[in-house]
């Protein structure tokens, strides 16, 4: 088993890690930006081959991982082309995938690709912080396209079973605003949290001193990788501005209970939001 990877960092570097633990004989061949995580890994076996350009390395691969932020993933396609057969499926693991269909199926019809999104990570970016573990037990969207074959799909189904990933089929279009709402609307809200403290602080930064547990877990998410956000708000940008349109509403609704000292609403939307939270399984 021979697989690739443009960009080895927290999620391509967890998969490889996790791979190279089930498969300890396979090939892995990596691409990435810097070198330091290169090294690294080839240091822990991770992988056997570092590459600096994307080249004759990636021949024969079984399956190449595109694991660098959305929109940079979709620039290295053309230069994937010439590596790519019958032979090789196509996958990337980033956080929104109509554009990265749009993208396969005008610059390369008829390439094996399935898309990709583990519902796993960390704030904490880079292959410096991955682990073999990161992903197990995860939901693993997948989002295969017209031109891959079901024998394609069921290879690499039992690929992500094999380290421990729970893959889930849905439609491009549809993961988007799936994970609009759980996902990318929540950033935002972290972010623009993170804002309102700095921003309204006491001159003695009481806030910033004090903020603890609460605002802490609120917030965590809010120091993820500014670049890798960027491209997601922008390439999942009409979903993301209609649920923060509905999120506003809301919003704005809890704000006039409270002026209103409306109580029993507020508890009812407490109570609700409590119920529905505890019923996520953790
Ligand atoms: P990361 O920053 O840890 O890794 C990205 C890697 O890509 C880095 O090693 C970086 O050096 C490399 N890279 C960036 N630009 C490059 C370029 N132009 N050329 C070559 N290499 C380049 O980020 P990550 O958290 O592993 O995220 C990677 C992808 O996974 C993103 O598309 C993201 O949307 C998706 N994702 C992230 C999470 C998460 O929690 N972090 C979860 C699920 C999916």
């Amino acid at each position: 088993m021979k697989t690739g990877f443009i960009g080895l960092g927290l999620i391509g570097g967890s998969i490889a890690m996790a791979i190279r633990d089930k498969y300890p004989e396979s090939t892995i061949v990596a691409y990435n930006r810097s070198r330091e995580p290169l090294i690294k890994a080839l240091k822990d076996g991770v992988i056997n081959i570092a590459t600096f350009e994307i080249d004759d390395s990636f021949k024969d691969c079984d399956h190449i991982f595109l694991c660098a932020p959305v929109q940079t993933n979709i620039s290295f396609l053309p230069k994937l082309i010439p590596y790519l057969t019958d032979k090789t499926v196509l996958t990337d693991v980033g956080s929104t995938k109509s554009n990265i269909h749009e993208a396969v199926s005008k610059m390369m019809p008829g390439v094996h690709f399935i898309g990709g999104h583990p519902m796993a990570g960390k704030e904490k970016s880079t292959y410096f912080n991955a682990s073999k573990e990161l992903l197990e037990g995860c939901y693993y969207f997948i989002t295969p396209s017209n031109s891959v074959t079901g024998k394609d799909v069921e290879t690499f189904e039992n690929l992500l079973r094999s380290i421990g990933c729970n893959p889930v089929a849905v439609e491009a279009e549809k993961h988007d605003y799936i994970v609009g709402a759980i996902s990318h609307v929540p950033h935002m809200a972290a972010y623009m949290l993170v804002k309102l403290v700095k921003d309204n602080d006491t001159p003695e930064k009481f806030m910033q001193e004090a903020a603890a547990g609460g605002f802490k877990d609120t917030t965590r998410v809010a120091s993820s990788d500014p670049t890798m956000w960027e491209e997601i708000c922008l390439a999942n940008k009409d979903n993301l501005t209609e649920l923060m349109d509905i999120y506003i509403k809301k919003l704005t609704e809890i704000r006039n209970f409270i002026s209103e000292s409306d109580g029993k609403a507020l508890y009812d939307i407490f109570k609700e939001a409590r119920d529905y939270r505890n019923s996520i399984i953790e």
